[in-house]
């Protein structure tokens, strides 16, 4: 820690420390903001052709949400760490807020399950597609405004002052866990001087739950600062982004789970049915195969928004079929990316195992290398939406797709690097070691495909 950098970080942790009532304002703020977007364009008529981010709130609403909000968050993760979470977040700061004030109840055993990170992902990406969630304010407030309330009434129930919803049931808790490994800086713990503290042993409300003495990665941290300078041990400090997944992250089978069905599974098909000529083709071959048997029920659009996306009055209606083409669609792209994802991963491991025995633990430890190409698709996805947006502002957007294809090549190119780095750690030779890799790479063709559909083909 002696370097210039790593004092001016810890400095700065020791700010954040100090001035908690200050972020506390900011944290209100933001509350303002969002409960401002999320709830006046429900009362708005829905925009019609023109409207535009400089004269529609219920626009400049869903650009706010879907066109900068959720795209940068995500790209904040690998490039800050979670400091979105412990110093933006509107969620994770009203959860606190109630805890603060509520029941202080013992966390319940489900709500440890460890497959929350994953189900609750990946149920909230689906829904958000039935609702057209990136659309229409009544679907943004049950999506968003249905996870804040949860997000409230969790910490009034559970903990004393903690974030109990963000540690384990936050639907993008995950994800942000992921892709805050890659961060360039995390809170370090100096063993030694923990074990012979010489200053500041008083309690520290680590409000996300996490064990400070054994911390070694960012992946759970809010970067909150109260834990700057604890024992004399624990210090904000500089790192290489690949430090964590190479030399710390085990992972596990519900992070690849996420990683691989979530992330490059789920997530590629809520982003590209819509988009895909191939679920025209079924709608068309499935209504085909109804109607000759006299089974008209499906084709009905009668779903209330809260179920289908359901506005007649904007000619925007989904029928029973749709809703069924959305789940076949995102099914199959979770079985054919994220399925041939995980057998390449798998097939890796076998040539080249972690050791005798290890079971699963070398896939997962693997896995753990995909996380720059799993965060760079959800990045694209969410992106296409902002867009989408400029677009519509008449924004020439002729340099995006280079952009695009520039992005994924090097997130692929680092995933690349980092199983390269990994399988090095293993006691097979060198030819196993470029045919793990080799497989690995395979693997991520269909990934690389449904992009290049998604951004080129269709
Ligand atoms: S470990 Fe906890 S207390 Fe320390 S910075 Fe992270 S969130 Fe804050």
């Amino acid at each position: 820690m002696g370097s210039a950098l790593g004092r001016a970080t810890a400095r700065f942790a020791d700010f954040l420390r100090d001035h908690a009532p200050l972020l506390r304002k900011l944290q209100w703020g933001i509350v303002a903001i969002y409960a401002f977007l999320l709830i006046v364009p429900v009362f708005l008529p829905l925009p019609g052709n023109t409207a535009s981010v400089f004269n529609n709130l219920t626009v400049l609403a869903q650009f706010a949400f879907w066109g900068i909000w959720w795209p940068f968050v995500l790209v904040s993760m690998p490039i800050m760490g979670r400091a979105w979470c412990g110093w933006f977040c509107p969620e994770g700061m009203l959860t606190e807020w109630a805890s603060e004030r509520g029941q202080g109840r013992a966390i319940p055993k489900w709500m440890r399950w460890g497959g929350w990170p994953f189900v609750a992902f990946a149920l909230t990406t689906v829904y958000g597609q039935l609702v057209s969630v990136y659309q229409y304010p009544l679907a943004v407030l049950a999506v968003l405004g249905g996870s804040t309330a949860a997000a409230m009434i969790v910490g009034y129930r559970y903990g004393h002052s903690k974030r109990v919803w963000c540690k384990y049931l936050c639907p993008v808790n995950g994800v942000f866990n992921l892709l805050a490994k890659l961060a360039p800086w995390h809170y370090k713990v100096d063993e030694q001087a923990w074990r012979h503290p010489v200053i500041r042993i008083e309690p520290v409300n680590c409000a996300p739950l996490v064990p400070l003495r054994h911390m070694k990665g960012a992946g759970d941290c809010h970067m909150c600062g109260r834990c700057s300078g604890y024992r004399g041990a624990i210090a904000l400090t500089p790192r290489s982004p690949e430090q964590e997944i190479v030399n710390v992250a085990r992972g596990d089978g519900w992070q690849t789970a996420l990683i691989c069905f979530g992330l490059m599974g789920v997530a590629i098909g809520a982003f590209l049915w819509s988009a895909s000529p191939w679920f025209v083709s079924f709608k068309q071959w499935a209504a085909t195969w109804l109607v000759e048997r006299d089974i008209t029920w499906p084709l009905i659009d009668s779903a209330p928004w809260f179920i289908l996306t359901h506005y007649p009055e904007v000619n925007d209606s989904f029928s029973w079929l749709d809703g069924a083409g959305i789940l076949a669609f995102v099914a199959g792209a979770t079985v054919c990316v994220g399925g041939a994802t995980f057998v390449g991963l798998w097939l890796a491991d076998r040539v080249s195992p972690l050791a005798q025995a290890a079971g699963l633990a070398g896939v997962h430890k693997l896995a753990q290398a995909l996380i720059p190409s799993a965060g760079i698709g959800v990045f694209l996805g969410l992106s296409a939406t902002t867009v989408t947006l400029l677009q519509h502002e008449g924004v020439r957007t002729g340099w995006v797709a280079p952009l695009r294809f520039t992005l994924l090549t090097l997130a692929v190119l680092w995933t690349l690097r980092l199983a390269w780095r990994v399988l090095g750690q293993r006691p097979a030779g060198l030819a196993r070691r470029v045919l793990s890799w080799l497989l690995l790479a395979a693997g991520l063709a269909p990934f690389c495909l449904a992009w290049w559909l998604f951004f080129a083909a269709w």
